[in-house]
């Protein structure tokens, strides 16, 4: 009696989806479309909407993105200034958004504001690429689960425990990548953009300075100069970039410093480095580790 009851139960809690499509999703970046997939699994499809390798406060939404953007039932964005054209999408006023700014630990929210306007992207709400820290993919994620379970209230009990396998795995990762880098802590490195503060923040680094005086902006002949000057005294053995970093500027300051460029990945399904959140860091602790060999 009890395992008809079971079954009868296990049934009633498969049935509501077996029949559901699953929930068109649009995410702003990579990142976000891999966080919604652990946490939705088959019951969600996700698209991004921008390319893991392109500078994403600069990314030229296409017709197609537009659309898919338009047709999903969820969109789900990064937020702050980080998405310049997010306005331009002209989403339907009943399309929900999830914000996961609004879930993640932020940094540099004291960033003075009084370039907002006159930028595209200046970081003036805070620093944006807040997934590079993976303890902030356990708030992004309970912000997922409760917007999907929102939407999908027969799945609810499905995204709550793929969501809690995800942060399983992930608290474990986070263990190991924190052992991985023990050797580097304390490191001082000298970055391009502003995109690697919360990793550095996780990890220990510390950035000595960003090449970019304001995000997006290269640097003048003058701040180039103090720069290396700085690099020199403080022996700065690596420069972390981005892979739309501009290769001249990286040339010149190993080429002045005998510091080593390192381009790791601000976002997932780039290149070989694997689809998921978690390869991202795999992939880009793997590069740090072997730079310094
Ligand atoms: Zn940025």
């Amino acid at each position: 009696m009890h395992r008809l009851l079971l079954m009868l139960a296990l049934w009633a809690a498969v049935l509501p989806t077996a029949f559901a499509a699953p929930l068109q999703v649009a995410a702003t970046t990579t990142d976000l479309k891999a966080l919604v997939e652990e946490v939705g699994g088959d019951m969600v499809q996700v698209q991004a909407l921008t390319s893991p390798l392109q500078d994403p406060h600069a990314a030229e939404i296409k017709p197609a993105q537009l659309a898919l953007a338009r047709r999903a039932e969820l969109v789900v964005r990064i937020g702050l200034d980080h998405e310049p054209w997010f306005s331009r999408l002209g989403l339907p006023a009943r399309t929900p958004v999830l914000d996961a700014s609004r879930h993640a630990r932020l940094l540099q929210t004291e960033t003075p504001r009084l370039r907002l306007e006159s930028r595209s992207h200046t970081h003036a709400l805070g620093n944006t690429h807040y997934w590079l820290d993976p303890f902030n993919a356990i708030p992004i994620t309970e912000g997922i689960e409760q917007s999907l379970s929102r939407l999908r209230p027969a799945d609810a009990l499905r995204f709550k425990a793929n969501r809690e396998a995800f942060v399983r795995r992930l608290r474990e990762r986070i263990e190991r990548w924190q052992q991985e880098m023990a050797p580097l802590r304390g490191l001082k490195v000298v970055v391009v953009h502003d995109s690697w503060t919360y990793f550095a923040d996780r990890f220990g680094l510390t950035i000595l300075a960003t090449a970019e005086p304001m995000p997006g902006v290269p640097p003048s002949p003058q701040e180039l100069s103090a720069l290396v000057d700085r690099m020199k005294q403080a022996k700065v053995k690596l420069i972390l970039a981005d892979p739309h970093a501009n290769p001249a500027l990286l040339r010149l300051l190993a080429s002045r410093t005998g510091a080593r460029p390192v381009t790791l990945l601000p976002s997932a399904g780039a290149e070989s480095a694997g689809s998921g959140y978690l390869d991202l860091f795999n992939h880009n602790i793997r590069r740090l580790t072997e730079a310094l060999h």
